[in-house]
């Protein structure tokens, strides 16, 4: 892409009502476009990142059998009211509105009841299960504090999945190995380190939830980790009891400040009992569906990476979610066969498939070098007045800030792994 044609622009302050280092960053760079508190436009850059982290996302899900569906926003109030959630006092996040009819309807800030409802359409016997269904959706929540930027949206993505299981040993495989696919999807997006499986206030069947809880000064929640256990509980839940239950001692524990970038529940075969979706087992007798929720915050995950890898010059992309792999830099305008040559180096890159964004705009080589460096792309390539000659191309590394001149030969190589 070249970045004459795009139409953001870097610029050099946010916003000043935004006081979130994710969305001044990422506003900043020119990849989101504050519309209002907690709500953020994505913008080509942007939508570049959301678009790997989606493909990641999918690819795990999909590894793990899950099919793909899109449910609506519009919800019907008397689906939430079968399982006690539609009053506001028992959640406290609902927007609402009314069709012309003045018949009340909710805008979906989760789908476990619609979609357990559709299920009844799929779903009576056993041999229609397990079923694992999962989206990308756009939730909304009348969130009272928005102030992280993309990490608390009003509106904002969701990976969701249900499970679908005839019984407690079926959902419990699954939903370990959902466990092993989120754990995957934080280490290909770069959190690896950074993120614990949390224990946390429970779902309706099991004392406990898990949480992926990615340590981070910004983050809004409070864990204290065993590291030598290798378990992580969150403040929430942390009394005398859980550690005897966990076995683990108040004095091994370390607090650390984290966000919430993944949730995942057991439900039993509560909801399904409340909305009516039930099978019939091999003896012939009527059972509730086992229902498993899972959910990863897309947007947060952006707003966390962003957070956790950025430094004092700007944001530090990882190579898998990277807008673009390359930043080529042209990094003088008055002289036409250096344009020509960083015009061929651009074509030949691209050809070999390598994504690279082309700063060809007439601006000064300080001035793209600090752009270059806010928008974080893991490599920059500098074409100046010594290339011509040398045909060596400085190649400068994002995150460690090394530099070396190297051939075009060397260039690919390294760019297309
Ligand atoms: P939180 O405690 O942060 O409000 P939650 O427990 O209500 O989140 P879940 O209902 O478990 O969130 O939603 C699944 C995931 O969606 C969360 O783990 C989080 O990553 C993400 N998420 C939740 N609320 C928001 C929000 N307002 N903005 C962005 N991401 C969110
Ligand atoms: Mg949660």
């Amino acid at each position: 892409m070249l970045q004459s044609r795009l139409f953001t622009k870097t610029r050099k302050d946010a916003p000043k009502d935004e006081v979130s280092r994710n969305a001044e960053l990422l506003i900043r760079g020119g990849y989101i476009h504050k519309e209002m508190a907690g709500a953020y436009a994505y913008l080509p850059l942007g939508l570049r990142v959301l678009e790997k982290i989606k493909h990641i996302v999918r690819e795990e899900m999909n590894r793990l059998g899950g099919e793909e569906i899109s449910m609506t926003t519009l919800q019907r109030k008397e689906l939430w009211e079968k399982t006690d959630r539609w009053s506001d006092e028992k959640v406290d996040v609902w927007f609402k509105s009314a069709l012309k009819s003045g018949a009340e309807v909710g805008f979906g800030w989760s789908h476990e009841e619609p979609i357990t409802d559709m299920m009844k359409n799929f779903v009576s016997s056993y041999r229609d299960l397990p079923a694992y269904v999962y989206q990308f959706q756009t939730k909304l929540r009348n969130e009272l504090r928005a102030k992280s930027g993309i990490m608390r949206g009003r509106e904002f993505l969701m990976k969701d999945m249900y499970s679908y299981t005839t019984n407690p040993e079926e959902h419990k495989k699954f939903y370990d190995s959902v466990i092993e696919a989120y754990l995957n999807v934080f280490k290909r997006v770069g959190l690896g380190e950074l993120t614990r499986l949390t224990f946390a206030s429970g779902g309706a069947f099991t004392k406990f939830s898990h949480e992926f809880q990615t340590i981070l000064p910004a983050g809004e929640d409070t864990i204290y980790v065993d590291t030598k256990k290798g378990i992580a509980i969150n403040k929430e839940v942390l009394t005398d009891e859980v550690l005897s239950d966990l076995g683990v001692n108040r004095a091994d524990l370390v607090e650390e400040t984290a966000a919430e970038v993944g949730n995942i529940f057991d439900f039993g075969g509560v909801k399904s009992e409340q909305l009516g979706l039930m099978y019939k087992d091999e003896g012939g007798k009527s059972v509730p569906v086992h229902l498993g929720s899972y959910g990863i915050g897309v947007t947060r995950l952006m707003g966390v990476v962003v957070e956790a890898l950025s430094d004092e010059k700007g944001i530090v992309w990882p190579k898998s979610i990277a807008p673009f792999r390359a930043h080529l830099i042209l990094a003088v305008h008055d002289d036409a066969d250096i344009k020509a040559l960083a015009h061929e180096v651009y074509k030949t890159l691209t050809a070999e498939g390598i994504e690279v964004l082309f700063d060809d705009r007439d601006a000064r080589a300080g001035e793209k070098f600090a752009d270059a460096d806010l928008i974080g792309i893991p490599s920059r390539i500098t074409v100046g007045k010594k290339t011509l000659e040398s045909k060596l191309y400085e190649l400068t590394d994002r995150e460690t800030g090394k530099t070396s001149e190297v051939s075009l030969e060397h260039l690919l190589q390294e760019l297309k792994d």
